[in-house]
């Protein structure tokens, strides 16, 4: 048994002040005088602190991770371009050196739960002998009819070889690249296996104005794209249709900048989840989510970095400073604590016994410095996201990551 001590404990959305945490691989107990009723507990005081849940990082693409300044920002259609042009080079550059990098940053910076969207297996075998909580995503992707058999056995043959692995912290689960990328037919049997398995989904859904004006109209900066890459002259997928296949399924909609109120109503109706990644938006020239039009539609929403193919970190306190920034209508003090909140418990929603200081849940969390002189409680989240880069210390089932 260990107990922390520290000035704050957020639950997330809760502070309770000069207060400890008695835990094991699991939360024992929060409350006071811990150590009285623990005697032989290890007792760590942290001075200046708060301690609170580990981040839940639900979108990022970890093979990528090589990228710093190959792939070019600024549009879309310029940035798919260029990760054509150096997919075959950037992908072997990520070895398992450089995969495992990636997971100690993420971990060092906080995150405990990730959804790692995997197009070729390469960081099966990184992330299951990884600490945090794991939901694997095997992607699938194709619009080409006449390889659709042999896309689809290669799919089948990750998703199984992952599912190996399933543990309370690892988790087999299914993604469909986009609506715009992958032939209906595929996406139905991809989805198919995720329905049998009741395995999580995840796609990458209206993105830019490119898929909006493509997948509409057939028209806009993909027209050349597919003429020139897959000699292909209408979109493989009607949006409507698309999200209908997504029916009765727990789904991670990413980015959705570019959703209608019909498809938002179809989310919506889902019970599904918009991952928001503010930074990626932003670099590869998508725009801004209105996450005003997401709570009118009483959607669920959660941040994510995306991969190092379209940010420059993986660090969550980054993406938080981002999303700060990138939305000014939103009033600072209550949308900070709404970002941490939403950014941690999000792990819950993932289906992992994580994300919620309470006794029972996984001791996941991370202790993170609090400036001295905060004078206004609830302004305790801003300040976090303001001041930290990364935390003091981080456990993952109650032990400590060195
Ligand atoms: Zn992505």
């Amino acid at each position: 048994m260990q107990i922390i001590k520290a000035p704050y404990i957020l639950t997330p959305d809760k502070i309770i002040k000069d207060s400890q945490i008695a835990f094991e691989k699991r939360v024992v107990e929060i409350g006071k005088n811990l150590e009285e009723k623990y005697p032989k507990a290890t007792v760590t005081e942290y001075k200046e602190c708060a301690v609170m849940p580990g981040f839940c990082n639900p979108h990022l693409h970890l093979e990528f991770s090589a990228n710093r300044a190959t792939l070019s920002y600024g549009d879309f259609l310029i940035w798919l371009r260029s990760v054509i042009a150096h997919r075959e080079s950037l992908v072997p550059k990520c070895d398992r050196e450089c995969l495992q990098n990636s997971v100690k940053e993420i971990i060092k910076s906080g995150t405990t739960t990730i959804g790692a969207i995997s197009s070729f297996g390469e960081d099966l075998e990184t992330l299951v002998r990884a600490p945090l909580n794991v939901a694997y995503f095997s992607e699938i992707i194709g619009s080409n009819p006449a390889a659709a058999d042999v896309l689809y056995s290669d799919f089948l043959e990750r998703f199984y070889r992952a599912k190996k692995y399933e543990s309370e912290r690892f988790k087999s689960c299914v993604a469909v690249h986009s609506p715009y990328s992958v032939h209906y037919i595929l996406a139905k049997k991809a989805l198919e296996v995720a329905k049998k398995h009741d395995a999580l989904t995840s796609t990458h859904f209206m993105e830019s104005r490119a898929e909006r004006e493509w997948l509409d109209r057939g028209e806009g900066d993909f027209k050349d794209f597919f003429k020139e890459f897959l000699n292909q002259s209408a979109p493989a997928n009607r949006p409507m249709e698309f999200l209908q296949l997504f029916e009765g399924l727990k789904t991670l909609f990413v980015h959705a900048v570019w959703a209608n109120e019909e498809e938002l109503e179809i989310i919506s109706r889902q019970k599904a989840f918009v991952i928001h990644c503010p930074v990626s938006n932003r670099l590869l020239g998508n725009g801004v989510l209105d996450l005003d039009r997401l709570k009118r539609f009483d959607i669920p929403y959660s941040l994510a970095t995306d991969g190092l193919s379209s940010n420059y970190s993986l660090n969550m306190f980054e993406e938080l400073k981002a999303a700060l920034f990138i939305h000014p209508q939103k009033p600072i003090v209550p949308f900070a604590k709404e970002l941490i909140v939403k950014s941690t418990s999000f792990a819950t929603d993932m289906g992992f016994n994580s994300g919620i200081l309470k006794e029972g849940m996984d001791a996941d969390m991370q202790v993170v410095e609090i400036p001295q002189d905060l004078s206004v409680e609830e302004e305790i989240y801003l300040h976090i996201i303001l001041h930290t880069t990364r935390p003091k210390s981080v456990y993952l089932k109650g032990v400590k990551y060195e």
